[in-house]
């Protein structure tokens, strides 16, 4: 693998708002493996001129659903893996390209998947992989219709895609075999959502012993429960049985953000997939009464994450849209726009993202020994976060584990 010197470039780090003006970065192997203020001179190194440009760590988007793809013809009961699965090339492949180098699925995606962006077969991002989510039965997960009756065992049941379980003993067994698939993180639904037809948004989900069933288990495994939920007096439940990330979150108050913040729970909102929604939902067949769902949950999300940066919540970075919605995903930049600087939206977006990985030090840092998972903006995104917005047209460079994307 050659080695690759960026010259002459300013570099937001992912942790400072303090950008370090004209150093000269070197990358070997994957890595980041020198940054100084000196010139570097290395013979056979292929140079880049960063002139003008910032160097910062590649965007990560820590709740996303490659697979959650929209084909014409198909909805997600029906489409086969066959079809579903080039189609979720085509969104890992656009959302590398618009600077997204790492994503944590939030479910549907399995190891496999991961497999594909690791080894270069997709060229896609790297996949921190949930595998199934868990619902209860009728909850967010299961996509039966009101009409329809066991026993049937007919693929609405997207036995591939969602773990409809009930009871602890069933959360512990699919919580095991997720793992034994290779999910890097278990998903877990706790209220009602959008898209499904059979739940109102403040139906609380799971027990308290099933939710506690699925976090022993994740942490038996080193490893934690990410939980879709809304509902303010559910995220502090979700918060007391040790749900290390809260998804969405949108009504959270201002008091149960500071209890997120004693007990150093990860508040990831996703702001951009309620106007994408709205503008593309009828498109993917919503109903009225999910446009009814739509308005009452979108209404609050900026509240909630205001009292979130009121409390210091650490705040993620996600977006959770779902097929051509995809095309919308820099504009949860802007969105977020209205409550917190540009500066706290790119570290949600990067070094936060990573703690939420478990990769600190490893990803969205620029640090020597970091993987080399960089984008190179022309201009400085915390004076104007807009240059990652829109189709990545400001990037002149992705770079993914060393490797030039684009
Ligand atoms: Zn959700
Ligand atoms: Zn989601």
């Amino acid at each position: 693998m050659t080695m690759i010197v960026i010259e002459n470039v300013d570099i937001f780090d992912g942790l400072s708002p303090e950008i370090m003006e004209n150093h000269h970065v070197v990358i070997e192997q994957g890595r980041i493996k020198e940054i100084s203020h000196r010139e570097v001179r290395l013979p056979g190194a292929s140079v880049i001129s960063g002139q003008g440009k910032t160097l910062m760590p590649g965007l990560i988007d820590a709740h996303y659903h490659a697979c959650l793809v929209q084909v014409s013809g198909y909805d997600l009961a029906t489409i086969p893996p066959s079809l579903l699965y080039p189609a979720a090339t085509n969104l890992l492949e656009a959302s590398l390209r618009r600077g997204f180098t790492s994503v944590r699925d939030a479910g549907g995606a399995d190891f496999g998947l991961a497999e594909a962006t690791r080894t270069g077969i997709i060229n896609g991002p790297r996949i921190f992989c949930s595998g199934r989510p868990l619902t209860q039965t009728g909850g967010h997960g299961d996509m039966r219709s009101r009409s329809h009756t066991e026993p049937c065992l007919c693929a609405s049941h997207q036995g591939h895609m969602v773990a409809v379980v009930d009871g602890e003993d069933e959360i512990r067994k699919a919580v095991r075999e997720e793992f034994r698939k290779g999910a890097h993180q278990i998903k877990i639904m706790l209220n009602g959502g959008i898209s499904s037809e059979t739940d109102p948004v403040w139906l609380c989900q799971f027990t308290d012993a099933e939710i506690r069933a699925a976090v022993d288990e994740a942490n038996r495994r080193r490893s934690y429960v990410m939980a879709h939920v809304y509902q303010d007096r559910q995220i502090r439940k979700a918060v007391d049985l040790g749900i290390r990330t809260i998804e969405h979150g949108n009504f959270l108050t201002l008091d149960t953000a500071h209890y997120m913040t004693d007990k150093d729970v990860f508040l990831v909102p996703t702001l951009v997939t309620y106007k994408a929604l709205r503008d593309k939902g009828r498109r993917f067949g919503f109903t009225d009464e999910q446009f009814r769902k739509l308005d009452e949950v979108s209404g609050a999300g900026l509240q909630s994450l205001e009292n979130a940066v009121a409390a210091g919540i650490k705040t993620g970075f996600g977006t959770d849209l779902i097929g051509e919605m995809h095309v919308h995903q820099t504009e949860e930049f802007l969105i977020r726009k209205e409550v917190q600087s540009s500066f706290e939206i790119l570290r949600s977006a990067t070094s936060v993202n990573a703690e939420i990985l478990n990769k600190t030090g490893e990803l969205g840092v620029v640090a020597e020994g970091a993987l080399a998972d960089l984008l190179l903006v022309n201009g400085n995104p915390l004076e104007d976060i807009s240059l990652l917005a829109g189709d990545s047209h400001n990037l002149s460079m992705v770079m993914k584990n060393g490797e030039i994307i684009s």
